[in-house]
């Protein structure tokens, strides 16, 4: 028998053609975009949708402008290179990201990995599984392992109970971090049966992913509530996206909206140079003045990291706003209303 989120997840809708009937206009002209890039809008998610073109509308329904990107790249953070084993991403030294699945409750149009999420060249087989457990049984400086995707929640309970059960077999494994847009998305796959799995395999931390505070709803709410209250630490990873929330405003709304569904907000990203999401980047300096008017203005903990993950596969690089105005003995800065401030630099 299927569970209530599994039938959501079944009444999706994947095709311009379902597009054209639920929105009552023609929507033909977006079938090359899916045929590329897979579409998948559930129920719960289009409930949300308030008007075409409209902040969650953006992320959610295909663009003819994915087509039309001649800057990006297929794979902008060199993660095929980076993965030792199938599926497994080891670019920094301590932690490593593990793909489980090519499965998600939305394919955001945004995605860093639209290269291959929702299609068959995303698999999680047993042995590409198997191989990722015996790399990090191995590669003992690694103790931290990302679960991400794809969308890990999408996997059944069982799936779930078997992957989680095989990492925490690996004694130098001491963190075990799920990336789950699912809280956003679907929050109807947070089941109490869900939660109750999960606080098994604590220290468990979950990062989700929400972008727009619409997506902050009564039931995002309670399947929050059932992760915190499963004592699962939860942080949220935000893209900054042009037309979705690139203006200060709708972002310290986010923010706050964040905490008070008891969630940390984590990352700020600048978007990632994907092939297919050029038209949702914004300049850099949009991401700085965001993080200039959190700053000071609100508390410290409504304030992320914002990073830009490096083209070519750097890795994440943290980008502040600079209050410095120079350094020596002794450091002038600015404050966060502008006013000059320093620091005598120099010790006895
Ligand atoms: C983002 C990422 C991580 C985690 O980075 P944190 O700064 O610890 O959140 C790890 N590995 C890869 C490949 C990543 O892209
Ligand atoms: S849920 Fe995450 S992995 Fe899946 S399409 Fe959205 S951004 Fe990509």
């Amino acid at each position: 028998m299927m569970t209530h989120w599994e039938n959501l997840l079944a009444h999706s809708i994947t095709t311009p053609e379902q597009l054209s009937r639920h929105f009552n206009s023609d929507f033909s002209a977006l079938n090359p975009v899916v045929e590329q890039f897979p579409m998948r809008i559930n129920p719960y998610y289009l409930g949300l949708i308030k008007t075409p073109g409209d902040p969650l509308w953006r992320q959610a329904v295909p663009d003819l402008l994915e087509l039309n990107d001649s800057t990006c790249f297929v794979d902008p953070l060199d993660e095929e290179n980076r993965s030792p084993v199938p599926n497994l991403v080891h670019t920094y030294p301590d932690r490593a990201l593990f793909l489980v699945t090519g499965q998600c409750a939305m394919y955001c149009r945004f995605c860093t990995r639209k290269r291959k999420v929702g299609t068959s060249r995303m698999l999680a087989s047993r042995e590409n599984m198997q191989s990722a457990f015996a790399y990090l049984r191995k590669n003992k400086q690694i103790r931290e392992v990302l679960i991400s995707g794809g969308d890990p929640l999408l996997l059944s309970d069982e799936a779930l109970i078997w992957l989680l059960d095989n990492l925490r077999a690996i004694p130098s494994l001491q963190i075990i971090r799920i990336g789950s847009r699912v809280p956003c998305t679907l929050p109807m796959r947070i089941t109490t049966r869900l939660a109750a799995i999960l606080k098994r395999y604590h220290p468990l931390y979950l990062n989700t992913h929400f972008n727009h505070p619409d997506e902050i709803t009564p039931e995002a709410s309670k399947a929050c509530a059932r992760l915190a209250g499963a004592g699962i630490p939860l942080g949220n990873q935000t893209v900054l996206l042009r037309g979705v929330n690139d203006n200060a405003a709708t972002i310290a709304r986010l923010m706050h909206g964040l905490l008070m569904i008891r969630v940390k907000p984590y990352y700020l990203f600048q978007a990632d140079m994907t092939l297919g999401v050029n038209h949702f980047r914004t300049r850099v300096e949009a991401g700085l003045e965001i993080m200039q008017s959190l700053i000071g203005y609100t508390s410290g903990l409504a304030v992320p990291t914002f990073a830009v993950d490096a083209p070519g596969g750097g890795g994440k690089i943290p980008l502040l706003p600079d209050y410095r105005i120079s350094l020596g003995r002794n450091l002038t800065f600015i404050n966060y209303l502008g006013a000059p401030c320093s620091y005598h630099n120099e010790l006895a």
